[in-house]
């Protein structure tokens, strides 16, 4: 069998629904014998034997040590071989574009930054290509294990078409992204919003593995959320799901750069934060001194931080009771402010829900990713989902 071939008839097996499904709980679960897997999947015991061969034929499923026994034969346990599969993945945001090489597991193997500036989306998805290439080579891998390329772009998307709509980050309008990439990368590409693509990294690596529904809350760089409903991605009729940066909060609130006021954006974009640090004190703190000053009680920063977690509070609390989460996931570094933020968001949620007579038992926690990798692994969660989700579209390449 030639390898072409063989690429093509692993793709179509691991394709199919049961094959997905099979893969999906072991990758889940980490390992499972074929009787928990007939369990786990409602399939019979024939069907799971004929999976498994099929699928340690290609090599993609092994066994492992047998376990102990209940009184018949000892099981069996089997698990994906995580070395044998790969994702590439793309970050595309404002100031900070980068592409890397992960594992199955998520493991970010390499990484590269992608210069930016003076050149067509062209141009520089062309000069991307060669530094993909550039990885995949270094890293001494087949091309036949990489699942897909990811890519997690600032901006509006058609994720269908492969397609960016409009980023004002990239000041980019209409890019076939997925046409541009694949005619020469000869891979499956796959592209959504960057909050989106986040949300997906926290359900298939991160806080919101167990939760059906689930919201991620951007902030840093802007504020966008990305919202899983009922175990699948929300992405609505024009594909603006979750752009709520700009949609008024707070009445009479912080003015943002869009002109209105109490929007979330200020609250939570760094660069507005620092600048009303400056107005207060008089100086320019980066984000790493002004956690510290946190830390350290400074008057004016608790202050701010005060104001942020309020207005994450209400986001939270709106968006959370109104499409009924499980988690939602507070990105960047504000997440990481356990007490001033995740434990203040957290009472405000459960009061509300209290005072509202609504059962309440939503999780709110931080991103378990640092903010640099964040987008990254979104792109690799959107990679993942489009492999093992049962019921997503199949592969168009
Ligand atoms: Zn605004």
């Amino acid at each position: 069998m030639s390898l072409v071939s063989r690429h093509i008839n692993t793709t179509r097996l691991i394709r199919t629904y049961n094959a997905s499904t099979v893969l999906q709980t072991l990758y889940r679960h980490g390992s499972c014998s074929r009787t928990q897997l007939a369990k786990l999947t409602g399939m019979s015991p024939a069907t799971i034997t004929r999976i498994i061969a099929e699928l340690m034929e290609q090599g993609i499923v092994l066994e492992g040590k047998a376990g102990k026994s209940t009184g018949g034969r000892r099981p069996v346990y089997l698990h994906i071989d995580h070395t044998k599969l790969y994702i590439a993945s793309l970050k595309l945001l404002r100031d900070d574009c980068r592409a890397a090489l992960l594992d199955l597991k998520g493991n970010i193997l390499s990484t590269e930054k992608l210069p930016w500036g003076g050149q067509t989306p062209q141009e520089f998805l062309h000069n991307t290509v060669e530094i993909l290439s550039t990885i995949f080579t270094q890293a001494g891998i087949n091309r036949e294990h990489i699942l897909g390329v990811g890519v997690a772009v600032s901006g509006i998307c058609h994720p269908k078409e492969g397609r960016v709509i409009r980023s004002v980050n990239l000041d980019w309008e209409d890019v076939p992204i997925a046409e541009l990439l694949g005619s020469e990368l000869q891979l499956p590409i796959f592209i959504e919003n960057d909050a989106n693509a986040c949300a997906l990294a926290e359900v298939w690596l991160g806080t919101a593995r167990d939760a059906v529904s689930s919201m991620y809350l951007k902030t840093e760089e802007g504020a966008g959320a990305g919202i899983i409903s009922n175990k699948a991605l929300l992405n609505g009729s024009r594909f603006t799901t979750g752009e709520i940066g700009h949609v008024p909060l707070i009445a009479g609130g912080q003015p943002c750069r869009c002109g209105q006021k109490g929007c979330l954006e200020p609250y939570v974009y760094f660069g507005d934060v620092q600048a009303r640090y400056a107005e207060k004190t008089g100086r320019k703190v980066t984000r790493s001194q002004f956690v510290e000053l946190i830390q350290a009680q400074d008057a004016a920063a608790l202050d701010l931080v005060r104001e942020s977690a309020g207005a994450l509070a209400l986001a939270c609390t709106h968006w959370g009771i109104l499409l009924d989460l499980d988690v939602i996931t507070i990105g960047g570094f504000w997440g990481k402010l356990q007490s001033e933020v995740i434990d203040y968001c957290q009472r405000y949620y459960a009061a509300t829900a209290r005072q509202s007579g609504i059962p309440c038992s939503t999780t709110i926690t931080g991103s378990s990713f640092n903010n640099e990798d964040a987008d990254l692994l979104g792109a690799a969660g959107l990679v993942i989902d489009r492999w093992f989700a049962p019921l997503s579209v199949p592969f168009h390449r």
